[in-house]
């Protein structure tokens, strides 16, 4: 394993001699040709950028790293190979075993890196989810996944790779800033509460809290998804709500079945069935604040036994987005009322099963979202720092933002051509958003913590 962490052989190393000037100390300027001489052809960056010099030097490691995760995929709270080579890395960075946490939030892991600068002990939590998905990979890639039905369709890999690279640029440079960054391997996003479960073991409040994870307690929290429906060099970062609530819901609806022809001596449940169906989609029409946002989609609807009997059962299940917690309890409340409404209505019985899922991910600090932006200002310019986003997909990212102030943002990682949406079996993104997103993560923390 200790083999494939990459970064000694110098032979690997991109070129560097097409890269043009520098802006700061430790920043270089790529081109749009100097991104390409980087391999991976054409790209959908349109302007020059500016990458942290050490992650540059890491750009091959990097990639390495994350097509060693990209092989080896593992499902929520199953990620034991993925946290193992997380370790190694780590160790291997020089981060001493005291400093390492395993197992948090079952799988997850936590390290820590202490700056040596002078000032104030501000304690910095830089994140990155560890899971993959259950999803046969249809890529031809030839880093494609190893193992059946399971496929870094999300970007996480991508993730893990850029903290790792990040996490050794900072170690190696700790003279360059004060206080600490506490790296936090997340398991479990997609779905699985990985947030909340590492929470609990105490990766916020650190040692004093007594639990598993040690570590000062966390001021502030940053996270980054890599987007591929944004172009290479773009940044998605504003203030508010930036992914949505996810919450499920099943409905039953309950009638007495009968022959066909008899209606009159039955309740239909696929007619009772077929009005909530359409009564659902008014709450948002209805009932939300149309400047506001929600969905309500019914995913499936199952029931009946044949074309001439009346069907007794009907199921429904679906799932409700919302950006704030007042649409998300609306839109709950509504879907209460029309089931007893129309249970009235068609005299049957309906039962509502509404189950929360995570909440709405939402960059409520000002000063934190700022801190991106003037991070981005420097590494993809002031045009593309700020670009905004919002999307209906949910992130468990938001649990953290409940407890502690911080910013999520999004890395643009288009690759050229067909746009390759996320949790689709071809799913991939250009790798060049690695040097990007460590990047953003190391002069965060050297804008934040010197
Ligand atoms: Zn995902
Ligand atoms: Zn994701």
């Amino acid at each position: 394993m200790a083999g494939l962490l990459g970064g000694d052989d110098d032979t690997n190393q991109p070129t560097t001699k097409r890269t043009k000037g520098s802006n700061a100390d430790s920043m270089r300027t790529l081109s749009v040709e100097d991104l390409k001489d980087l391999g991976g052809g054409d790209h959908t960056c349109t302007e020059e950028i500016h990458v942290n010099n050490d992650c540059f030097e890491l750009y091959k490691e990097m990639q390495k790293n994350r097509r060693w995760f990209h092989q080896n995929p593992e499902i929520a709270f199953e990620e034991v190979e993925t946290a193992a080579y997380i370790v190694a890395c780590l160790k291997s960075i020089g981060i001493e075993d005291k400093d390492i946490w395993t197992e948090i939030g079952v799988t997850g892991v936590v390290a820590m890196i202490y700056g040596e600068k002078k000032g104030e002990s501000t304690c910095i939590m830089l994140r990155a989810d560890m899971d993959a998905l259950s999803i046969q990979e249809s890529s031809s890639a030839d880093y494609a996944s190893k193992n059946s039905d399971r496929m870094h369709a999300c970007g996480h890999d991508g993730h893990m790779s850029a903290l790792l690279g990040a996490a050794k640029v900072c170690f190696n440079n700790k003279n360059k800033f004060h206080g600490c960054i506490k790296l936090c391997f997340q398991p479990a996003e997609e779905g699985r509460h990985g947030a909340p479960a590492m929470i609990k073991d105490g990766i916020l409040e650190g040692q004093a809290a007594g639990l598993r994870c040690g570590g000062p307690r966390v001021d502030a929290c940053y996270g980054i998804h890599l987007w591929s429906f944004e172009r290479l060099g773009g940044i998605q970062c504003s203030e508010g709500p930036v992914m949505a609530a996810s919450d499920r819901f099943t409905i039953e609806v309950k009638g007495k079945g009968g022959h066909g022809a008899v209606p009159h001596q039955s309740k239909d449940a696929i007619v009772a069935a077929a009005s909530v169906v359409t009564s659902l989609q008014s709450i948002v029409s209805r009932n939300v604040d149309p400047l506001e946002a929600g969905v309500v989609t019914c995913g499936t609807i199952n029931g009946g036994f044949g074309y001439n009997i009346i069907a007794d059962k009907v199921t429904i299940s679906g799932t409700a987005r919302a950006f704030s917690k007042n649409t998300q309890e609306i839109i709950k409340s509504r879907m209460g009322a029309i089931c007893c409404g129309l249970q009235e209505a068609y005299g049957g019985s309906n039962t509502l099963d509404y189950e929360y899922g995570y909440p709405p991910t939402v960059n409520a600090y000002p000063d934190c979202v700022k801190n991106v932006q003037r991070t981005g200002d420097k590494v993809v310019g002031p045009k593309r720092s700020s670009l905004p986003q919002k999307t209906m997909g949910a992130e468990d990212f938001s649990y953290f933002l409940e407890e502690r102030p911080g910013c999520f943002f999004f890395v643009g990682a288009a690759k050229r051509g067909e746009i390759l949406p996320h949790h689709k079996s071809v799913f991939d993104f250009d790798e060049r958003a690695l040097l990007i997103s460590s990047s953003m993560f190391v002069e965060l923390v050297y804008d934040l913590l010197s």
